[in-house]
């Protein structure tokens, strides 16, 4: 099996670095070379790539995440979380990291993250590990 499934306790709104349970699943997958895909199965929450070295860059993507989804007035739907759903269709429900030599492929930089818009929250993502198959 290579799908990899992992909990995750969100208490607020964040970006929560989990690129080692990526690294753990390619690893535990034993696929050298081929992708993992992350996927978030939720409607106000997201997977994204980002930088992993200065946390002022998640504070300032948090921020104007506010600043350019503010909740209003005029949104209809009853659980009173537009906010969240838009966020978290800006960010995107999944990534793909290419595995290669049995590591993820990341910019020094760049981590991925699980990011949270409607917390609290107990949340859980997949990773789906695939082995690149020659057909020569
Ligand atoms: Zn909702």
């Amino acid at each position: 099996m290579s799908l990899f499934e992992y909990r995750l306790d969100a208490p607020k709104q964040n970006f929560y670095d989990i690129t080692a349970q990526i690294r753990e699943a390619a690893c535990k997958s034993g696929v050298t070379d081929g992708i993992a895909v992350v996927y978030c199965p939720h409607t106000t929450a997201g997977i994204t790539i980002n930088e992993n070295a200065d946390p002022d860059v998640v504070r300032d993507l948090l921020f104007a995440l506010d600043k350019t989804f503010p909740d209003r007035p005029e949104f209809r739907h009853g659980e009173g979380n537009s906010a969240a759903h838009l966020k978290a269709s800006a960010i995107g429900s999944s990534v793909t990291v290419i595995v290669e030599g049995g590591r993820l492929v990341l910019g020094t930089w760049q981590g991925v993250y699980f990011t949270e818009f409607d917390p609290p929250r107990s949340r859980k993502f997949y990773v789906k590990v695939l082995a690149h198959c020659s057909t020569r």
